[in-house]
């Protein structure tokens, strides 16, 4: 512990908890998410967009809930993982999101089918924080690897279609960002 602390200083790396915003509030413990002020900075602005695009505000914040990761850009604080967005899990948010599609391709193309495509993605927050991070974030991307932005939308969404089977898994009920 000591010599990480140390470690963190000489690097000019200390860590500071996800800020609340305006519209949006943190229902996790600040431990949850301790990262460096550049990841800070870029998960409060794309949270807050978020919030705000999805009709949230000040007197009716959307609760976004963080915990910590351990492997990788976890250890410096570079990373950052979301487990529930408006007090439902990822992974639930997911589920709905499949079950809309299957709603929608048991109907033919016209107004019915519209009415599912249309709606999901405006109401399934776990989808639009996902998509919101992925068009506002600037996520890292170490030379020779894709860009760290990882959940449960990935092999369909991108940016990495080509997500291999092991690592979608491990990303089924949460979102990763780094920076
Ligand atoms: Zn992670």
């Amino acid at each position: 512990m000591h010599y990480d602390n140390d470690t963190k200083r000489q690097c000019g790396r200390r860590l500071v908890s996800v800020p609340s915003g305006k519209a949006y509030r943190l229902s996790s413990p600040a431990a949850n998410a301790m990262v460096t002020h550049e990841l800070a900075d870029e998960l409060g602005r794309a949270l807050e967009r978020f919030a705000i695009e999805a009709g949230f505000d000040e007197r009716r914040p959307v609760s976004v809930f963080f915990r910590p990761g351990i492997f990788g850009h976890h250890q410096l604080g570079r990373a950052a993982d979301i487990y529930a967005v408006g007090g439902v899990g990822i992974d639930q948010w997911k589920r709905r999101w499949d079950e809309a599609c299957g709603r929608a391709a048991r109907f033919a193309p016209g107004p019915a089918r519209q009415i599912v495509t249309k709606t999901e993605p405006v109401t399934n927050l776990g989808w639009r924080l996902y998509k919101t991070l992925q068009r506002y974030g600037r996520w890292s991307q170490p030379y020779g690897y894709p860009i760290q932005l990882f959940g449960p939308w990935t092999r369909s969404e991108g940016p990495w279609k080509q997500i291999s089977d092991r690592l979608l898994r491990a990303h089924r009920d949460h979102i990763h960002v780094a920076k």
